[in-house]
């Protein structure tokens, strides 16, 4: 008998076919009404789970009796009650590296956008307010030679670091709770503490895993100690900063803009941000390029293989449980 796998977010359509062929598939259907519901009906007797961007712990895996793993098309892995899943001895993989340029890539997009006011100007072109002139309203900051600050110098990190460094030629300072001298070297970039990061940065951008240490790391009197012309950019958990605090702050021009792709509460909806000019808002896209997504995909699947046929998967985040 085929063993059977949950399929818990849409998933690349090459995936699901193989999926389908190798396992007995259910996927997760919201239009079909409550999903831990379902959840709890249909991982009773599964021995996999593939998908993103679901809340799963104890409550709606509560019936999970034969689970082997969770595999995750993510490298952040902050949504899964991981304590629970040691417990268990339920595998959790995740997929990173084959998303880690794409997601720079999007760090820098937002960076550049929110420096010289992207969306804002493209409105304000297409509402036919190009007169004659800009002026001061218009006028963006520069990125070319200044300082950049990355609070979490990992993978993510160190390649908008890079970006930076060779194609802006810009100063790179960062903060993790571990020094990392070998990749700091090769970017001359100078650790820091955070305060000093955020007092000496002109774009400090967010790179950590959001963790216990990491939650709510940029809080009011952070963003105090940011210099008046610098732009803020998260690209890794909503909940790394104090949102509310950053609309206040955006709303004061205390800070000249923030570019962000992350949120407390996603989906974002009905949010104050909405509302500033100052700030640039992106649905959680960093790694949404087709290519990275059949990557992530193929990757989690085959983590997703692994472990149904009782092998340690190549990309586990908890591999001793
Ligand atoms: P990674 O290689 O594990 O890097 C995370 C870095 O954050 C590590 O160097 C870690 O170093 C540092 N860090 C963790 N907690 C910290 C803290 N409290 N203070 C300072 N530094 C801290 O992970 P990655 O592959 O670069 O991915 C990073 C995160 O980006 C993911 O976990 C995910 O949440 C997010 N992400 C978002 C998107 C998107 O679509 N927007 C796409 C991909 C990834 P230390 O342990 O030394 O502190």
């Amino acid at each position: 008998m085929k063993q059977k796998v949950v399929v818990f977010s849409q998933i690349d359509p090459d995936i699901q076919e193989k999926l389908e062929q190798r396992y007995q598939v259910v996927c997760l259907q919201p239009k079909l009404g409550d999903v831990n519901e379902q959840l709890l009906t249909h991982v009773q007797d599964a021995e996999g789970m593939i998908g993103a961007g679901r809340w799963l712990n104890r409550h709606n895996l509560a019936t999970a009796n034969r689970l082997k793993i969770i595999s995750s098309v993510s490298v952040g892995y902050d949504n899964y009650e991981l304590d629970y899943l040691n417990e268990k001895q339920i595998y959790l993989a995740h997929t990173p590296h084959v998303l880690t340029e794409t997601t720079a890539d999007l760090a820098f997009c937002l960076l550049m956008s929110a420096a010289r006011k992207v969306p804002y100007l493209d409105q304000w072109t297409k509402q036919g307010q190009w007169q004659r002139t800009v002026g001061e309203a218009q006028f963006g900051v520069d990125v070319f030679g200044k300082t950049l600050g990355i609070i979490g110098l990992g993978h993510i990190g160190a390649a908008i670091a890079r970006r930076g460094f060779y194609g802006f030629n810009m100063n790179i300072l960062y903060h993790n709770r571990h020094e990392k001298p070998e990749l700091a070297q090769s970017l001359r970039a100078e650790y820091c503490t955070l305060s000093q990061l955020l007092q000496r940065s002109d774009f400090v951008v967010i790179a950590v895993d959001l963790n216990a240490e990491s939650k709510s790391l940029i809080a009011a009197a952070e963003l105090a100690q940011m210099q008046p012309h610098a732009v803020l950019v998260n690209i890794a958990r909503g909940s790394v900063i104090d949102e509310q605090t950053l609309i206040d702050a955006l709303k004061a021009r205390q800070i000249f803009a923030a570019g962000l792709d992350v949120y407390q509460k996603e989906p974002l909806k009905e949010s104050e941000l909405f509302k500033l000019e100052n700030v640039v808002t992106l649905p959680h896209v960093g790694s949404a390029t087709a290519a990275t997504r059949k990557k992530m995909a193929e990757l989690a699947y085959q983590n997703l293989v692994d472990a149904l046929e009782g092998k340690v998967p190549r990309y586990v985040v908890n591999p001793q449980f």
